[in-house]
């Protein structure tokens, strides 16, 4: 997959322009605050989701004016193609192929990407929460049944825990606890096999992609860390029966707190760097290495099931890098077409072979 070129009109602060794109390797330079991001942005809006800042619609569109319109050509299966998305205050329309569509979710099956922004930083530096986001939001991405199983499991959650709350003022409650926990064992065992899926196939790429950064000095490996423990994936039915055990074995836990403190929802993935947990240990290029690589391994992945690489989009990634670590990002990522910002005029200097961008005040040129 691969964008050939970018119009925009009204986009944020990017002056009118239509800028043709490398096959590989595009760098976005400029200062703070001229358009860098929002570059990117417009991007990522191609691929039918929301923008990556969580921003309103309607801030996409330039304060002076009332609309935008934004135009992609790209290569998807060998096979030219275009979108278009124009924004008129709360309203978006959309055009694939110069044909209107419903909505903007079509635009998902036709143009995909993985971006990288400085906020993933918090995969390896925040709490759990995080990780267990990013591993369902790429499983549900990938396999409908598991949207459909999660939303389910966080359902039956909800309601089991309810009824721990009401349970320790109605204790006669609790013959019904049972049901509850039944559901939950079913869905949750889904859950967790998928998710130990997913994550030996991240680790595998995301150890590639490390030692490539980090010029074989590093190994980065990546472990689930389930509340149920040994785990065989191929035995669904077992899972649920260890998960059912250790809902009775917690049993007196989850009353006294009032909420269920085993399952999916309570796990974790551990990010080691030679072997240490690179929250704790990780310098901080480490860590921002460690999460590059785990997002190219999420591109990987997603490369397999679409059949085709995705475009990657890196965000500020070079800061804090050193200039080996920065040539591997700037030069060696492989077959895919990488759209890379800096504000550093020694980093841009790296760049071997691609197009280089300058953007001053919006204004887009080509160097
Ligand atoms: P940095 O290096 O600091 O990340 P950047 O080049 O990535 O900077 P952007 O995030 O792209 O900068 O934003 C550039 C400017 O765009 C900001 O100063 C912001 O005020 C402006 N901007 C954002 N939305 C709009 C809009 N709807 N209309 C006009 N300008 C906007
Ligand atoms: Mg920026």
């Amino acid at each position: 997959m691969r964008v050939n070129s970018l119009e925009f009109e009204n986009f944020r602060n990017l002056e009118k322009n239509k800028i043709f794109t490398d096959k590989n390797t595009n760098v976005i330079f400029g200062e703070n605050a001229q358009g860098k991001t929002n570059l990117l942005e417009c991007i990522w809006l191609f691929c039918g989701g929301h923008s990556f800042r969580g921003s309103a619609e309607k801030e996409l569109i330039n304060f002076n004016e009332k609309f935008a319109k934004i135009k992609l050509e790209f290569t998807s299966q060998d096979r030219e193609q275009n979108a278009e998305i124009r924004y008129t205050g709360n309203k978006k329309e959309v055009f694939i192929n110069g044909v209107k569509k419903k909505s903007g979710a079509s635009l998902i099956e036709k143009f995909s990407c993985v971006v990288f922004s400085p906020e993933h930083l918090s995969l390896v530096k925040a709490g759990p929460g995080i990780r267990r986001k990013f591993l369902d939001g790429a499983l549900c991405q990938q396999k409908l049944k598991y949207a459909k199983y999660f939303s389910k499991y966080n359902q039956i959650l909800n309601q089991r825990n309810a009824l721990l709350k009401d349970i320790n003022k109605h204790p006669k409650l609790q013959v019904t606890l049972e049901i509850w926990n039944e559901n939950l064992a079913s869905f949750g065992a889904y859950i967790i096999a998928e998710r130990i899926k997913y994550a030996e196939k991240l680790k595998e790429n995301a150890k590639f992609f490390h030692s490539g950064i980090s010029n074989d000095r590093e190994t980065l490996d990546i472990e689930y860390v389930s509340t149920i423990k040994e785990i065989n994936v191929d035995n669904l039915e077992e899972i649920k029966e260890k998960f059912l055990a250790e809902l009775n074995n917690k049993l007196k836990d989850d009353l006294y707190n009032g909420y269920t403190t085993v399952g999916p929802h309570r796990d974790d993935i551990n990010i080691l760097i030679n072997g240490m947990k690179a929250k704790n240990f990780g310098s901080q290029g480490q860590q921002r290495s460690a999460v590059l690589s785990l997002k190219l391994s999420e591109a990987t992945v997603l490369s397999e099931i679409l059949e085709e690489k995705p475009v990657l989009l890196l965000d500020d990634v070079l800061s804090e890098l050193d200039s080996k670590r920065q040539d591997y990002l700037l030069n060696k990522i492989d077959g895919y077409q990488v759209f890379i910002t800096c504000c550093e005029h020694n980093d841009k200097k790296q760049l071997q072979d691609g197009k280089l961008f300058v953007v001053n005040q919006g204004r887009i040129t080509e160097e």
